[in-house]
């Protein structure tokens, strides 16, 4: 199994949830036609994009890199940017620190 491309669990990796009441992944609208066709002329589905994922279908990186002095991430980087020495266990900032 590839850790690396993990799906939603939300969406099952398609990026968008129908509005029903369990937010069931839009896929599974898609794969029964006659259910869909009739909730979703009626307007009562719509597909909306993932909250969990907001789209991308893929989840959360669990193995986020993380500096080990600063504690920066990817998406917390340093102010004024900042980026990873030594194979991403520590950033640039405290690295030349
Ligand atoms: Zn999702
Ligand atoms: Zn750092
Ligand atoms: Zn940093």
């Amino acid at each position: 199994m590839d850790k690396e491309k993990q799906e939603c669990g939300k969406c099952e990796g398609c990026g968008q949830i129908a509005t029903d009441d369990e937010g069931t992944p839009w896929e599974y609208w898609l794969e029964i036609p006659v259910k869909s066709a009739g909730a979703i002329l009626m307007g009562l589905v719509k597909p909306i994009t993932c909250p969990e994922c907001k789209g991308h279908g893929q989840k959360k990186q669990v193995k986020q890199k993380k500096c080990k002095v600063c504690g920066c991430t990817d998406d917390r980087a340093c102010p004024g940017g900042c980026w990873w020495v030594n194979g991403g266990d520590i950033c640039s900032r405290c690295f030349l620190r």
